[in-house]
């Protein structure tokens, strides 16, 4: 493609008539989601990622997995209509992390994520009843790439606190963690959902949180609890007519969650810096 890797809020507004769509997703991935080679129609990009499925496990079961995929999917709420007055800018104060003050023990700032916002609001760049609130992400749009087994071990506050690497989380009741810590991160991966039809839509979108490129379907890590890279392409194939994706990966570290995932899916490639 001709255009750049879009970086930044700036870069990408320069970038608005350019044929590509293009979703960041904030620290630690850029997805670049482009249609211009490979656009087949639905069903046979189903059918065709069925048969990929059904070289690692039974033919049957690929295609049952894909069924209850397909449907989790097309049922799910993350993607609703958004009005043109607001701009492909997303983000919700359901994001950020307070923790009675335990959130301090770990590197990053949790509230980082309302700290980019105050910053473009205060610099005028956006109006705050302009930006994209979505909707937090339910078990049955998670089920999309998680197992049962997944969303069930973190229900137990020690599994949570080894993901976010966070050991004090662990002596808490799991409804606390939930509240303070899941909640949070599951409203940013319907944030991250949410910006690739966006992005389809305008021509780019930011989630201004997820990125969780440490996290596969079955094991988390590096305070990444939900794959919203997954599944963010999983919504995009099924429902945008996307068919190729690649990931640039903006983060320090290797995103060794997503290529878990999409290990023999030759439709998804990434990159890492
Ligand atoms: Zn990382």
């Amino acid at each position: 493609m001709k255009n750049p890797v879009v970086t930044s809020w700036t870069e990408s507004t320069r970038n608005l008539f350019k044929p590509v769509i293009v979703l960041v997703i904030t620290f630690a991935a850029t997805v670049k989601l482009s249609q211009s080679l490979y656009r087949y129609n639905l069903r046979r990009r189903s059918r065709a990622r069925s048969g990929t499925m059904s070289s690692s496990s039974s033919s049957d079961n690929g295609t049952g997995v894909q069924a209850r995929r397909r449907s989790r999917i097309l049922s799910s709420k993350l993607y609703f209509d958004i009005p043109n007055s607001k701009v492909p800018l997303i983000y919700s104060s359901a994001y950020d992390i307070t923790f009675l003050g335990i959130e301090k023990l770990h590197p990053f700032d949790s509230s980082k994520w309302g700290r980019i916002c105050g910053f473009l609001l205060v610099d005028n760049v956006v109006d705050k009843n302009c930006i994209v609130e979505p909707l937090e992400a339910s078990k049955n749009d998670l089920l999309v790439v998680h197992s049962e087994a997944y969303l069930n071990c973190l229900k137990k506050s020690a599994n949570v606190a080894m993901i976010i690497e966070v050991p004090h989380v662990a002596v808490f009741p799991n409804c606390l963690v939930q509240q303070k810590v899941l909640y949070p991160f599951r409203n940013q991966v319907g944030g991250t959902i949410l910006a690739a039809k966006l992005a389809k839509e305008r021509g780019w979108a930011i989630n201004v949180g997820g990125g969780f490129h440490h996290c596969s379907g079955e094991k988390g890590g590096g305070f990444c609890a939900y794959a919203d890279i997954s599944l963010c392409i999983h919504f995009a194939f099924e429902r945008l007519n996307i068919s190729r994706v690649m990931i640039i990966d903006l983060d320090a570290h290797q995103g060794n969650g997503h290529e878990t995932d999409f290990a023999n899916d030759s439709t998804v490639t990434s990159s890492s810096s």
